[in-house]
Order: C-alpha cells, then structure tokens, then sequence
C-alpha cells in the first residue's frame, strides 16, 4: 500500500548559502515528514554577508514548473516566499485558481535579512490585488505588515497596535494572518521602547479573520545574529503542519517551538548572519 505522506509546494527564490529561500524550505518540510515540490522563482547568489545578485526565472519557465507539477502530483498547501516581480505574482495567482488551491500559506518576502530588496515596489500591488485575497494564512514581519497596509513609517508601541495591524491585513483578503513581532521586541511589562530592536519578550497575533478572534502568543526573546532564513523557516513549519492536518493554531504554536529550537542550537555558519539549525 502507498504511504500517505503530506505534500508541500514552496514557490520560492533560491538561496547559494542555503539558509534562506527554497533551501530552508525543503529542509524544514523534509524534517516536518512531509514531500517538498519547489517552483524557483529567482536564483541569488549570496551568503550569510549579503545578496550579491540575484537572476530571475523567466515568467514563462514559472508557469511551465507550475503546470507540470499541479497536472502530475498531489499538493496538499503550497507556501510562497521571495516571488521578484509582478508578472511571476499574477502567474502564480492564476494557477492558484486554475488548480484549485485552498491552504496556500504566504511569506510577502520583501527585503533579505542582509537588507537587499528582494520584491520591487511596483510588484507589492500585485501582491496585495492578485494574491491576498486567495491567501489562507499570510506570515509578515511587522515592517512587511507595515508595507502592505501602505503605512511604513508607523510605530508600533503596544501590542494593540500590533493587534490593529493584524486587524487591517485581515481585511484585505487572508482568512489567518500571523503578524510575527521578531522585529519590535517588548519588555516585560508589555510596553516597548520605539525604534529599539532589543527587548525581553517576542509577541506574534494570530488572527482569524471569519471570527475576528486572535492569540497572542509572548516568547521570550532570543538575541541572536543567526536568524537568516527564519521567515521562511516559519512559513515552511507552518505550511507542513498544515498538510498534515494541524489547525492553523495548533499550527503556528509547533512551528513557533521549532523555530525557538533552531535559532537556539544555530551552526554559527559563515561571518554575517547565519543559518538555522533545521534538523529536528
Ligand atoms: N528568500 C530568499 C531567496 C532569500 O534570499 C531571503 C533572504 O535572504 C529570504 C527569502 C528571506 O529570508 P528571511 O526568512 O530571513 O526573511
């Protein structure tokens, strides 16, 4: 009898050093249990230092990968991350429609870790038009959040703006938004110093648009270089415990201890900003 394993198709940038992008995703799905399919949307070169090119896949090899993975094989949650530019978003977002795709978990990946552009400006609208409204569960960082809401210049001080935040991405069309606070660290007592990026406790929301109820998870917060990749990292654990039939909260709390873990037990690669441990 074939062995019912789950399936995850990561529409993604590739990453030379393979701590971030399709990588990361692949090694996080393959350690979740699940089958990884992959559509590369660009190719960078680059390590934990920074970006040093990057090489988009032509818009037509995107939906040639796309067809000739949804026409033969089973895809349970597809998951997106780095997509590089407008005309790539609308071809994925009409294979969305034409396949069918229900659980598809977006990463709106927009600058690397390193600080490089990876989505350009005029590719945000597409993202926001074309696929928003078909996202089940969108993961932006708060500076993500804050772009796609067209407000970038906004403080974020308490957690009821972060709740605010959630609020308003949800109304633009994902059914879950997690609203990861890994860039506003708070302090313990729940107020937060505007600007600083140090602080004693993560806050991520995670809010459900049909009911307008949220979770607010507090971790503490790990001060640590070696986060290149955690983005996808996260989207990846998520979308694979969805394929396997986690709910999203149930979901996004075991991918929320695996991405503690991985950032606790980091190799310490490379001179910049190194990978995550994704071998649990
Ligand atoms: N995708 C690719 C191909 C990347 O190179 C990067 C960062 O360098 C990202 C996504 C985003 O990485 P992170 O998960 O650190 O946000």
């Amino acid at each position: 009898m074939a062995a019912q394993i789950p399936t995850v198709l990561t529409i993604a940038g590739s990453d030379s050093s393979g701590g971030a992008g399709i990588e990361a995703d692949l090694k996080v799905i393959t350690a979740h249990g699940c089958y990884g399919m992959t559509t590369i949307t660009a190719l960078t070169a680059q390590n934990t230092t920074g970006v040093r090119a990057i090489h988009c896949v032509p818009e037509e090899h995107v939906r040639k990968s796309l067809d000739a993975v949804f026409e033969d094989m089973p895809v349970d949650v597809v998951k997106t991350g780095m997509l590089g530019s407008a005309g790539t978003i609308n071809i994925i977002a009409e294979a969305i429609e034409k396949y069918g795709v229900e659980k598809i978990v977006v990463d709106p990946v927009m600058v690397s870790t390193s600080g490089t552009e990876l989505l350009p400006d005029d590719a945000i609208a597409s993202l926001t038009k074309r696929l928003l409204p078909k996202t089940y569960l969108l993961t932006p960082n708060v500076p993500e959040a804050l772009c796609l809401i067209q407000q970038p210049q906004r403080e974020i001080t308490s957690i009821s703006d972060m709740l605010s935040v959630a609020e308003q991405l949800a109304a633009m069309g994902p059914r879950y938004v997690l609203l990861k606070g890994g860039h506003v660290p708070f302090k313990k007592d729940g107020t937060r110093v505007a600007g600083d990026r140090k602080g004693e406790l993560m806050v991520d929301i995670l809010y459900q648009s049909a009911t307008k109820s949220y979770e607010v998870s507090k971790k503490p917060f790990i001060d640590s270089k070696h986060t290149h990749g955690t983005g996808c990292s996260i989207a990846s654990a998520i979308a694979s415990n969805l394929a396997k039939g986690y709910q999203p909260l149930e979901a996004f709390i075991d991918a929320g201890k695996y991405i503690s873990w991985a950032i606790e037990t980091a190799p310490g690669f490379g001179k910049g900003n190194g990978p995550l441990n994704h071998m649990h």
